[in-house]
């Protein structure tokens, strides 16, 4: 009866599996020809503050609009660039297009994402380089993003490309801070500027003791380091005064704002300094 029942379970997964495979398979060919169609854009989300509630800068987040699924999510199409190398084009568009969107706007940061492919393949710094010189922006409006995957493999030859980022003036933040198994390690190895709070803790602040203390602690870490921390997620009131609470330097949620156009990038730099004005 067991087997019986454990094979049914089984013929009703396989179908779901293969059409996940086949939707991957379909991606995994499309993707190939979206950069030359100019099917991305980038969307960016302000980060906020908390001491004085000023406008630091935005994260670039990538958008793929697909011509028939239309929006498809970045957390469904860039593992699958990672794993046919994509990401190695694609990231260098997001460079480029962030920081020569980003050196048109006041003297904020640019936040750009890094995958860990990108530290694998050759001519990162240089590629770093070049974009910072194309786009006349200063290294200092610039931080890079990266989670501790790109740090887990050849962790040495990662470090070595950190210090030499760097060097350049550019900013390096870890972002997703706790979701990984060894977050709090990395801290040892490379001195990074900001760590960003992963947003699953600090979106289950309202039911989880566990959050509240993960959230808390890693504030005093970083206060205690000297490392900025970022809160992810932050939606409501109570998100913001809990972590403002605990001695997170800065926040990034819809609470402030979603991630919007360049086009729309001029208007919210207005709304949160007429915001700003009033609290
Ligand atoms: P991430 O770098 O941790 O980016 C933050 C994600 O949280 C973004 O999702 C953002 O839209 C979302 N978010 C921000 N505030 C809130 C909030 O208050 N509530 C909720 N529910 N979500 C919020 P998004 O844009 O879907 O990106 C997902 C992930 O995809 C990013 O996580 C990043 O890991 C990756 N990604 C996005 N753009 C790029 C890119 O250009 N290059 C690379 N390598 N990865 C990227
Ligand atoms: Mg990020
Ligand atoms: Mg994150
Ligand atoms: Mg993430």
């Amino acid at each position: 009866q067991a087997k019986a029942k454990g094979r049914g379970a089984y013929q009703l997964f396989e179908p779901e599996m293969e059409e996940q495979a086949r939707s991957r398979h379909a991606l995994d060919h499309d993707l190939r020809g979206a950069l030359e169609a100019n099917e991305f854009h980038l969307v960016f989300q302000p980060q906020v503050r908390l001491d004085t509630t000023e406008l630091t800068g935005f994260e670039a987040l990538l958008r793929w609009k697909h011509p028939t699924r239309g929006l498809v999510s970045p957390a469904e199409f860039i593992p699958i660039a990672e794993e046919n190398g994509l990401i190695v084009p694609i990231g260098e568009w997001v460079l480029r297009t962030a920081c020569s969107s980003a050196a048109s706007w006041p003297d904020m940061t640019i936040a750009v994402n890094l995958s860990p492919v990108q530290f694998r393949s050759r001519g990162l710094v240089a590629m770093v380089t070049s974009a910072l010189a194309e786009a006349g922006l200063p290294p200092q409006r610039l931080e890079l993003e990266v989670t501790e995957t790109a740090l887990l493999d050849d962790s040495e030859a990662t470090i070595e490309i950190l210090h030499q980022l760097r060097g350049l003036g550019v900013r390096v933040s870890l972002d997703d801070f706790g979701v990984g198994y060894s977050s709090l390690s990395y801290l040892r190895k490379f001195p990074f500027d900001r760590i960003k709070i992963d947003r699953s803790f600090v979106g289950t602040l309202g039911e989880s003791p566990e959050s509240v203390a993960i959230v808390r602690t890693i504030a005093s870490l970083g206060s205690v380091l000297g490392v900025e921390t970022t809160a992810e997620g932050v939606e409501t009131i109570e998100q913001l005064d809990f972590v403002r609470e605990c001695g997170c330097t800065t926040v990034q949620g819809y609470y402030f704002g979603r991630p919007c156009p360049a086009a729309e990038v001029g208007r919210t730099i207005e709304t949160l300094n007429a915001v700003r004005r009033v609290a």
